[in-house]
Order: C-alpha cells, then structure tokens, then sequence
C-alpha cells in the first residue's frame, strides 16, 4: 500500500510543579495514502524525562502513549495533534499522568453515569513585560467595570489573538462553546464542552483532554503575537477579578426530567462534604483568588444557589427553571487541571449516588 507523510504533534504534561505545563514535539509519520489518519497510525514515543521534572538523569526515558488526536489546524500542510498520556519504564502510568486515574474511574461510573462536562477557561494576555494587555494605560484610569463582554480599542485588548483561537479550535473539530472578554484588561474565556447538539456527546474525559489541546492551541497563537498567556489565578493584586475555570458538570441523572433537581440537589449535597478536598486540587494559589471579594465565596466558605455568581456551586436560572440539566463549580482556579478537577467531581457526585 502506498503511504504519505504527515506531521504529528505529540503533547502531555510535564512534571513541574505546582501546576504542570504542556510539552510537544513533532514527527513525521506514514499514514495511508487516501485515509484518514486513525488512533493507531501513531506509535508510542519516548522523551527525556530528565528535562521535564519528571525522571533523574540515569533512567530518564518515558513513554508517550497517544489517546486522542484532532486535526492540526494551524500548521501549513497535513497534520495532527496527537494527546498523549505519560508511561514510566515499568509500564505503568507517570504519577505525574492525572488522566489515568480518571479514565480508571470512569470505568467504573460512565455506563450509569455518563458524566458530562463543559470548561469556562479564563486566561490572562500579557505583554513581554508581564503587565496584561491595555493594563498599563488603565490601571491608573478606573476600575473595573467597562471590560466584561466588550468591544472597543479602549477596552478590548487582544481580539485577534482570541478570533484567530476560536478558528483554529473550530478546524481542529474542538467542542468549542463560545469566547467573551473579562472583566479584567487583557482577560478573556473560552468555553469547550456540552453545546446542546443532539449528536454531540460530552463525556468529560474528552472534553477535558480538547481543555488542553484548546490551551496548547492558545499558547502557539499568542506566541506568534509575541504574547504571553498566563493562567494565574489572581494576575494583578488587588481590587481586580482573578481568572478562573469554572466546571460545569451534567450525569444522566441531572439531564432527566424527572430525576434532574433531585439529582442536582443529591450532588451540591454530596459536594458539600468535600469542600476541602476538592479545594487543594483546584489549583495554585487558589486562596488569592477566592476571597469573597470578587464573585464566588471565599476559600472557606461552601455555598450554592440558583443563579447565584457568588456561590461555590451555581444552578443556572434556565435548568432550575426546567427542572433538569446541569451544575456549575464555580471554585476551580484558571491553572487547575482539567483531569484531575473532573476527576473530583466524578468521585464526589458518581461514587456516591
Ligand atoms: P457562564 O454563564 O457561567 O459564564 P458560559 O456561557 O460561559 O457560562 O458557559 C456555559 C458552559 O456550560 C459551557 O462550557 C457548556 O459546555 C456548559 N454546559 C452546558 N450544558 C451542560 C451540560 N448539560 N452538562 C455539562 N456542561 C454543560
Ligand atoms: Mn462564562
Ligand atoms: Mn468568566
Ligand atoms: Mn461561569
């Protein structure tokens, strides 16, 4: 059979801490002359994980084991990119692999559970000096408040960036949901998840692993703008909004009609027990941005209400009035990873009821 050569981007996650960062790198690889590119066309591959804080220097080589792959849709010429987990020379996963843990879980709960999710990921753009974009002429100007949702040179700052990610998420074939600006100069949100398509499902795995390609896609694009995106959870000190990656969270049992409000009310319940162990994996630094000061309670406090933004969970207006659907944790900091805040989530709500 005659075969062509394409670019395969392989990403994973690091080991640095506390919050791990993507890694990639590319290779040529045969596929079929007039196919498609399928999961197995990439082979495993191996790196340095001495250079990724994640193995010492005489036995560095880990595995990368591709799981899921999405089109490349920035590169000239055909190409992939292929998300990988991370594999420690015994054959099992890294510890640093928060994604096998979760798809061990989901064995578990996904056939009675279907769990569902949808990312609200806030992100910060800065500027090569480390001060968000529009930020040094406004600071001293006012304070927040004309910068959410808006448009205008004197108070958007980056749009192009953002347009040129949305694209570039809808070529990949992303579940890309929408994109707004913050309230913060230089702060803006993309959402990937559930989108209301009858034929779309959003089991959270997927959706999280798209989080990270969407994020990857992100970092290059900026990078070409000679931009910085910073996903800190409180970019400027003070009396400025922190950056967040609010988890919505849906099971077959939320989206039933009639099960939906029981189901939803069982869950804030069952999150309601765990309110500190869900915290010290939501993120770093997560303390300086949940201060009760700027939407969502403090670090403390667990509350949930219907469309209530300065709760810990949130019921958005339209499923309570309905009756059904899905639930919002407000509470995930912008550097949280996707993997392992799904992860408490499933526990917490799934492993329960
Ligand atoms: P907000 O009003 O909090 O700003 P957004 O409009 O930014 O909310 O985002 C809504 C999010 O809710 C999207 O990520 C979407 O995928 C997610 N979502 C919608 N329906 C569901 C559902 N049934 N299950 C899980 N997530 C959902
Ligand atoms: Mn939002
Ligand atoms: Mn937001
Ligand atoms: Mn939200």
């Amino acid at each position: 059979m005659t075969q062509r050569f394409v670019k395969a981007e392989y990403l994973w996650l690091d080991g640095a801490t506390p919050v791990q960062q993507l890694r990639s790198k590319t290779r040529m690889i045969p596929i079929g002359e007039n196919e498609e590119a399928k999961l197995s066309d990439f082979e495993e591959w191996g790196y340095d994980g001495s250079s990724t804080y994640q193995a010492s220097g005489n036995d560095s080589d880990l595995t990368l084991k591709p799981v899921y792959f999405v089109t490349d849709p920035v590169r000239n010429g055909e190409g992939y990119l292929v998300m990988c987990e991370v594999f420690s020379p015994n054959g099992e996963p890294h510890p640093t692999n928060t994604r096998a843990p979760l798809r061990n879980l989901l064995e578990k709960c996904e056939a009675s559970h279907e769990p569902w999710g949808g990312y609200e990921q806030e992100y910060t753009l800065l500027e090569p000096t480390g001060i968000p974009l529009g930020m040094q002429v406004h600071r001293f100007m006012e304070p927040q408040g004309p910068f959410y949702c808006s448009v205008g040179s004197n108070v958007a700052f980056g749009r192009e960036i953002i347009e040129e990610h949305f694209d570039a998420c809808i070529k990949a074939g992303l579940m890309i949901y929408g994109t707004n600006a913050e309230v913060m100069p230089g702060q803006w949100e993309f959402q990937v998840g559930y989108r209301g398509g009858d034929d779309e499902p959003a089991g959270i795995m997927r959706i999280a692993d798209q989080v990270w390609i969407a994020r990857h896609l992100l970092h290059l694009i900026a990078e070409r703008h000679q931009v910085k995106v910073s996903f800190d959870v409180k970019p400027v000190k003070g009396d400025w909004n922190g950056a967040g990656m609010h988890t919505n969270f849906s099971t077959k049992q939320t989206r039933d009609p009639k099960t939906g409000m029981a189901a939803i009310e069982e869950a804030v319940a069952a999150l309601s027990k765990r309110h500190s162990e869900h915290l010290v994996k939501y993120g770093a630094n997560n303390e300086e941005r949940l201060t009760g000061q700027h939407e969502t309670c403090d670090v403390h406090t667990f509350r949930s209400g219907v469309a209530d933004r300065g709760a810990s969970i949130r019921i958005p207006r339209s499923v309570s009035d309905k009756g059904y659907g899905y639930l919002e944790d407000r509470r995930p900091g912008a550097n949280a990873g996707p993997y392992t805040v799904a992860y408490m989530l499933v526990e917490t709500i799934c492993m329960s009821a």
